[in-house]
């Protein structure tokens, strides 16, 4: 069953796609003042009020990147050598990007939501949903996907939106 967090999130963005997307495109566009120092704060008060461990959306609908250090890593864990790994788990998609075959992940365990190679996990998943690791422009159309699958993003939108002025 769906948590109420992703529930009201399914429930919004439908009806906030649109202008988010609008939103977003314009703040690239205008590089709002103090937007920039803004974001750390609002980014705290979002994970104040979001719970992955009750979403794990990401690891369920998208996949991440994997770089040639992350199949090193946890190819190891697994005693198998970077060609095995990528052979099982991997494909490329269209931009030559090494990402999962599968979706769910395959190592997301569905009872709980975790992460079974949490420690290990790809630096991608780590970062992600990379709400300040850049300058906000900089991840401007990775923000516009995610915000079809990740409440956090969604959330961080909603706040700025809430808090720059918007014409
Ligand atoms: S490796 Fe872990 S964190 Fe990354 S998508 Fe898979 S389950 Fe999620
Ligand atoms: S990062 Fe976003 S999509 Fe992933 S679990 Fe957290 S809120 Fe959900």
């Amino acid at each position: 069953m769906l948590n109420t967090q992703l529930r009201s999130f399914k429930r919004k963005l439908p009806l906030f796609r649109k202008p988010f997307r609008r939103f977003i495109n314009y703040i690239d566009n205008n590089s709002p003042k103090g937007l920039d120092p803004l974001l750390p704060e609002l980014e705290k008060e979002v994970w104040a009020e979001v719970d992955c461990l009750s979403c794990a959306n990401c690891c369920k609908k998208m996949t991440p990147t994997f770089t040639s250090k992350d199949i090193k890593r946890i190819a190891a864990h697994f005693n198998q050598s970077p060609a095995e790994f990528t052979e099982k788990w991997l494909t490329k998609d269209s931009d030559g990007d090494l990402v999962n075959v599968k979706r769910p992940c395959q190592f997301l365990n569905l009872s709980d939501n975790k992460c079974s190679i949490y420690e290990i996990r790809p630096a991608d998943c780590a970062g992600f949903p990379h709400l300040t690791k850049k300058k906000w422009s900089d991840y401007a159309d990775t923000h516009k996907q995610n915000i079809d699958y990740c409440p956090a993003t969604f959330k961080m939108v909603e706040k700025m939106v809430a808090r720059i002025e918007f014409k």
